[in-house]
């Protein structure tokens, strides 16, 4: 099968478009084949061409991990049926009473997933922004770090190498969710994490037509166990969604420089703007987190977060008012989007220490052109 290692010399670009994608052996063909084929002839008992069956190992989805492993520069990558599945299935290494120490902004499904579904972990939600506050405050059963950077949806940054070199010291593993900053942006398991994790539904696809998750890891033994689960649990994504998701990813770093310089036009209109209380957005000097953002990161992001001076009901009225930005959830596909955090993606979090203030507004700011974003949003702020 046409699955090629990246070679150590190879650029990111490079790896994103030849990772995992030789020209197939037989036919020639360019692109990775769609193998719906769910069962793989042996020629002789347990003689395989390294495929058996289709949950535990299917040539597409092979080509599909070996090209985001290569993107994160990590040497074991796993796909599967959504950024949630890939976020149970590590959180199914742990066992009963094992605490998980959690950012106090963070994905709500996360959050949801950790407080419901895991019901045998403990956790707390703590404000990682400070690491020597955090040193000073470390609850001793902490067995994971769940590191979102920069975060759903306020956008804070933390300081991936030195939570990294804390955890350690102190036992722990970490795990960093890279949905927002992508590979291109940031390399977690270069500063120290031991996993990454992605929702592939977003950047990594990058189309809004595919749901999928990813983890990524150096370890051989955290990956042998999470290559285990990923068999066992069986939710691993189909071949049409391996296709679509390494279609997508093949453009990733044109699509990211397109979202980081339109972000840029995007926060220029916000700032100083009558109808805007903050904007929040890890370039800007004040930013919680921007000295960890510009040390970590290439660039800052296609995400933008603002909160509006008269409250959730001017937040509304502009998420109800934008024509190119379209309302909905999700984020970090070509086309821009709109959203009202507290009633929409973070509607879970109400109540918790992960609740997010109701006149706020998020924006993943998609590769249009970016004259005619601007020109939308400002007519939408007039509704403020
Ligand atoms: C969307 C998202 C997830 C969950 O991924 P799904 O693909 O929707 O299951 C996890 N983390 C972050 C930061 C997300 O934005």
């Amino acid at each position: 099968m046409g699955e090629i290692e990246a070679q150590e010399s190879w650029g990111f670009d490079t790896r994103a478009i030849h990772a995992g994608q030789e020209p197939d052996p037989t036919t020639g063909a360019v692109v990775p084949p769609i193998s719906l084929s769910t069962t793989f002839a042996q020629d002789g008992v347990g003689n395989t061409k390294g495929f058996e069956y289709s949950r535990s190992g299917n040539p597409t989805r092979t080509a599909y991990e070996t090209q985001i492993a290569a993107l994160e520069g990590a040497t074991h990558g796993l796909a599967f049926a959504s950024g949630l599945a890939a976020e149970d299935n590590i959180l199914r290494l742990f066992k009963a009473g094992d605490r998980v120490l959690l950012g106090n902004d963070a994905y709500g499904g996360t959050y949801r997933l950790i407080s419901k579904v895991h019901t045998h972990l403990p956790w707390t939600a703590v404000d990682l922004l400070d690491v020597d506050a955090l040193a000073a405050s470390w609850p001793k059963d902490t067995k994971l770090v769940w590191l979102e950077t920069p975060t759903n949806p306020l956008l804070r940054c933390f300081d991936i190498e030195a939570i990294c070199a804390l955890a350690h010291e102190r036992g722990a593993v970490v795990v960093v969710d890279n949905t927002f900053a992508t590979p291109y942006l940031q390399q977690p398991l270069s500063l120290g994490a031991d996993l990454v994790v992605h929702s592939a539904t977003k950047y990594l696809g990058g189309h809004s037509d595919v749901v999928g998750g990813f983890a990524a890891a150096n370890d051989d033994d955290i990956a042998q166990r999470l290559r285990f689960t990923q068999n066992a649990a069986g939710a691993v994504p189909s071949p049409f969604d391996c296709y679509l998701a390494l279609r997508g990813a093949k453009t990733l770093a044109v699509r990211m420089e397109r979202h980081c310089s339109n972000a840029r036009s995007i926060v220029d209109v916000l700032i100083g703007h009558k109808a805007v209380e903050r904007v929040l957005y890890p370039q800007l000097p004040d930013h919680p987190g921007h000295r960890a953002a510009a040390k970590q990161m290439r660039d800052f992001g296609g995400m933008v977060s603002f909160t509006l001076r008269a409250g959730q009901a001017a937040a509304l009225r502009v998420a109800a008012a934008t024509e190119l930005f379209t309302l909905g959830e999700s984020l970090g596909a070509v086309e821009s989007l709109i959203e009202h955090p507290g009633q929409m993606t973070h509607a879970s979090a109400a109540g918790s220490p992960l609740e997010v203030p109701d006149n706020l507004l998020r924006l993943s700011v998609g590769i249009e052109t970016a004259a005619d974003l601007v020109a939308d949003l400002a007519q939408a702020l007039e509704q403020a």
